[in-house]
């Protein structure tokens, strides 16, 4: 394949088809440059040489009674994370303050648990109000399953984007967690859009999903129309039954990081947890193709911190 090629027709208007996507996936090791080229074309189109930072503030920890397999905070996984119901106003606004001062473009607002009670929406809402009063930083929240009435609350308050990921493709979904499901998660997305709020929703790799699964993946957040792209490649947590899991390679992640910009090619594509992980030393190939990173590590995993030289 020219990858070069069809990135300038990707420019021109072209849709990439499935055939096109497993031909990225299986890109032959040999020809990964060029497939970097192709993705660093359409970056490059969209996005120029700008990344985009992203700080999250865990701010409701451990105690989920949700079931999902990769996850250190879930109940029925054998972790030592902290838990603690969500923190004050004052917490959160200060982390904005910190956020700001690091130069960092987005202040993610993250809560554990199935769905954020009203009580909770209205607290987080206060919370951004007075940092929407106090800078200009962009806000994203991530509570869970959300209501019509909750997103409205949320965008009335000066929430820019909601994140909730579809996490892996419909088929795989339910080897992935049980106590909800993949439809519960488009619900709360169409909610957010209804609402007014830009939508953030991808997923994790490395979780036993073949390529199928990672290509649905990619088109169902088209599909979404989702403005941010959070690639999120596995990291096994002890305790967690996906303890075992470690299947990626720094070629895998880039060539499904290429995958997702290819397909969706004007979006925000964030590389996101388990970037440090399992991209190692490569990790500087992937800003040629994504736009985005989390900095300052994750929820309840550490990472590289904003002054790091990858
Ligand atoms: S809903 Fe969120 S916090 Fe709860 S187990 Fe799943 S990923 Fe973890």
């Amino acid at each position: 394949m020219d990858w070069m090629m069809l990135a300038n027709k990707v420019i021109d208007g072209y849709d990439c088809t499935r055939e096109e996507a497993r031909e990225i996936l299986n890109t032959d090791d040999a020809d990964l440059l060029g497939l970097i080229n192709g993705a660093y074309v359409l970056r490059r189109h969209y996005y120029g040489n700008k990344m985009k930072l992203n700080r999250l503030i865990n701010a409701k920890s451990g105690r989920c009674p949700e079931n999902c397999a990769y996850c250190s905070q879930s109940i029925y996984a054998d972790t030592d994370v902290e838990n603690y119901q969500l923190v004050d106003q004052e917490t959160i606004v200060e982390g904005a303050r910190q956020a700001k001062a690091d130069h960092i473009g987005t202040y993610c607002i993250v809560m554990s648990g199935r769905k954020a009670s009203n009580r909770e929406v209205r607290a987080v809402a206060a919370a951004v109000k007075q940092i929407k009063q106090e800078m200009s930083m962009k806000i994203c929240a991530c509570l869970g399953l959300i209501d019509d009435k909750q997103a409205d609350v949320l965008k009335e308050a000066g929430v820019d984007r909601y994140n909730h990921n579809l996490n892996t493709s419909a088929n795989y979904y339910d080897r992935v967690a049980t106590t909800h499901h993949y439809q519960d998660r488009v619900d709360t997305l169409e909610a957010i859009k209804q609402s007014g709020i830009s939508p953030c929703s991808g997923g994790i790799c490395g979780m036993g999903e073949t390529d199928e699964d990672i290509i649905d993946m990619a088109f169902a957040v088209k599909a979404l129309n989702s403005d941010s792209i959070p690639v999120n490649f596995l990291r096994p947590i002890p305790g967690t039954p996906f303890a075992d899991k470690n299947e990626l390679t720094p070629n895998r992640c880039l060539k499904i990081l290429s995958l997702f910009r290819f397909v969706n090619p004007k979006k925000e594509i964030r590389i996101a947890g388990g970037r440090e992980y399992n991209l190692r030393s490569m990790q500087c190939l992937g800003l040629y193709i994504a736009n985005s990173i989390f900095i300052d590590g994750y929820l309840t995993t550490d990472g590289q911190g904003g002054k790091a030289k990858i």
